[in-house]
């Protein structure tokens, strides 16, 4: 079976093939290695960074936005979603703090995208 991946690690967009194969995986179509990185890892491990936001109590805006530190296995994102809905912060907070550690085991960090004051 062949894959079809566009390479997201740059602007550029390479359009990179994946074939699986008796030798294993057979990756053709990238500039750079990683392109090869990407590909490999897309089609064993897809991993992604997740974004959305969560509550705030007591701050100049309802929600917070959020990040995590790293990507994290794509297949756990709504696992994750569901634990990050129950949160609820209280402001202020600072850009870069911690919301949420190591998010179900993912050795993720959830983190503020922003800093947010109190409201007054
Ligand atoms: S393969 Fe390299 S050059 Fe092509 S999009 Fe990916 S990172 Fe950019």
């Amino acid at each position: 079976m062949i894959r079809d991946i566009t390479c997201i690690a740059c602007p550029l967009g390479c359009e990179i093939k994946v074939e699986d194969t008796e030798k294993g995986y057979l990756i053709t179509g990238y500039t750079c290695l990683r392109g090869k990185d990407y590909a490999l890892q897309e089609v064993t491990d897809p991993r992604r960074i997740l974004t959305t936001t969560v509550a705030v109590e007591g701050g100049v805006l309802p929600l917070l936005p959020v990040k995590t530190d790293k990507a994290i296995p794509k297949d756990m994102i709504f696992k994750c979603m569901e634990e990050i809905n129950k949160i609820k912060v209280k402001a202020p907070i600072s850009l870069g703090d911690v919301i949420l550690e190591n998010i179900l085991n993912t050795g993720a960090n959830l983190v503020a995208c922003r800093n947010l004051d109190v409201r007054k």
